[in-house]
């Protein structure tokens, strides 16, 4: 990190300098300082700019009255003329100035200030006046400012510069005018600060408030004393933050109200078993001389609840490791078609068992990215689900087909079928459309939700058409390459 960053981090770690509120009232401040200062420095520079051009058009016209005097009395050739001299001592008591008076031999005739007078004076400003311009120019160091004007006399047609009148006056009178107002805008300004430090600490408080509103209502929400909806319509930004907190607090009590039907499923579901087994001990124990082979019987039936039990709880560990480990595939190139026969080989004993014939179909050899064991485990519950919800000589059948991206399996069977209420909630949890049906041939209720989650997973989807009484089709499509 540069120096500026580090500069930059550490002020960040000053609470102080990253609210939202001072940074606002900061900003008001600097603008109205600088507002201040533009102001001050703008109307000083202007009124003393004028004021030079005034204080110089003034004396420029004075001079040149006295450049015509100049001629009239013939000043040039003879300087004692008490008129002119007169005249000469007014105009620079007047300016608080000097006048020199320089013939066209670059000799000074006349200084008002006896200092010059008769010397030499060879300088830029009056080589240029001899040509006939009239130079101003304000000397800042020494408050002065500096006119040549040529004295111009008209033989016949022609005008000639027969002598050039240098003067410098003086500005402090500008300058003291200059310094009292400044002094007046100093004080202007600071009276505009007050204003504008007022200002900033109100906007900045205003402009603040319905955060702090809308943060005590989050704090009310969080500390339980309400839930219902946070409203803010100050600003649109702020309605969009409080819009998405609105939506987040729907969705978690979606999640909670879910999480709180599952744990209550989850205890129902692994309750049944327990009570049937206590029921059933209940019953030999309570019994005298209790013959062998009803002992026998209840065990039997103690074991069978033992592993539905068993089954659940293996159910609900697949469904949460599905759950955790949405990232955490084992994803494999795997050859759909030898997997689907692998499947077919496990599930014959108990589709022989039911009488159902399993038959399968594939359109082509299909190798796809998929995690082998999940998958697998969901290939299974639809296949046992087909088996299982199936009349007497029935059929479940598996057709497999692929295009270059997705591939896509068929399960289809001959069996029971679905309504169309119960086909939006077979993915759910727990959800069975006869429970005691379910019951009876061993299901959980949680196969398809186990299914449904792996296919989505592996971003593919699954949907369910069924005719009651006909039959039902599973349709899963997976992609064909593992998307991230
Ligand atoms: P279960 O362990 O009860 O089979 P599932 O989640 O696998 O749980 O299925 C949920 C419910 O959907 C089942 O109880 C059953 O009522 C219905 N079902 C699933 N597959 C079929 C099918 N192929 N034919 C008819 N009903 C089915």
């Amino acid at each position: 990190m540069n120096f500026l960053g580090r500069i930059k981090s550490e002020l960040n770690k000053i609470t102080v300098l990253r609210s939202l509120r001072f940074r606002l009232f900061i900003i008001i401040m600097a603008v109205g300082i600088l507002c201040c200062l533009v102001m001050r420095f703008g109307i000083m520079q202007s009124y003393f700019n004028r004021a030079v051009d005034v204080r110089t058009s003034d004396v420029q016209n004075q001079i040149k009255i006295l450049a015509d005097h100049l001629i009239t009395y013939n000043y040039l050739q003879d300087p004692t003329s008490d008129v002119v001299n007169a005249e000469l001592n007014m105009l620079s008591n007047l300016y608080d100035g000097r006048v020199l008076i320089i013939n066209n031999s670059f000799k000074v005739i006349k200084d008002t200030y006896n200092v010059s007078q008769g010397k030499t004076i060879i300088s830029e400003e009056v080589i240029r006046c001899f040509k006939g311009e009239s130079i101003s120019n304000y000397d800042d160091n020494h408050n002065y400012i500096e006119m040549t004007v040529p004295i111009t006399m008209t033989v016949g047609e022609e005008t000639q510069v027969i002598g050039v009148i240098l003067t410098s006056v003086s500005a402090d009178s500008i300058v003291i005018n200059q310094e009292i107002l400044d002094r007046q805008a100093i004080l202007i300004a600071i009276l505009l600060l007050i204003v504008v430090f007022a200002i900033a600490v109100t906007v900045s408080r205003k402009v603040m408030q319905p955060f702090d509103k809308v943060t005590n209502a989050i704090n009310a929400v969080k500390a339980g004393f309400t839930d219902e909806k946070i409203m803010a319509d100050d600003y649109t930004e702020l309605e969009h933050i409080v819009d998405a907190f609105n939506q987040l607090m729907a969705r978690m009590k979606v999640l909670d109200d879910s999480r709180q039907e599952f744990v209550s499923n989850v205890s129902h579901e692994l309750k049944t078993p327990l009570t049937s087994v206590k029921v059933l001990a209940d019953s030999l124990n309570t019994q005298e001389d209790v013959p062998v082979e009803l002992y026998k019987e209840f065990m039997a039936d103690i074991v069978n609840e033992i592993d539905r039990e068993n089954k659940i709880i293996n159910d609900l560990l697949s469904l949460v490791k599905l759950d955790k480990t949405a990232s955490g595939l084992n994803i494999e190139s795997v050859d759909i078609n030898m997997l689907m026969e692998a499947i077919f080989k496990r599930l014959m004993p108990l589709a022989k068992e039911q009488g159902i014939d399993l038959i399968f179909e594939s359109q082509r050899q299909v190798t796809a990215e998929v995690d082998e064991v999940k998958l697998s485990l969901a290939i299974t519950n639809l296949i046992e689900n087909g088996i299982k919800y199936n009349r007497e000589d029935g059929w479940v059948k598996v057709e497999l087909d692929a295009d270059h991206q997705f591939f896509t399996f068929e399960v289809i069977d001959s069996g029971i079928g679905i309504d169309e209420e119960s086909s939006k909630h077979i993915f759910e949890r727990f959800y069975r459309v006869d429970k005691s049906h379910s019951r009876e041939i061993g299901g959980t209720g949680l196969g398809l939700a186990i299914t449904r989650s792996t296919v989505l997973m592996h971003r593919g989807s699954i949907k369910v058409s069924s005719e009651p009484g006909e039959g039902t089709t599973f349709t899963v499509k997976l992609p064909l390459s593992y998307i991230q």
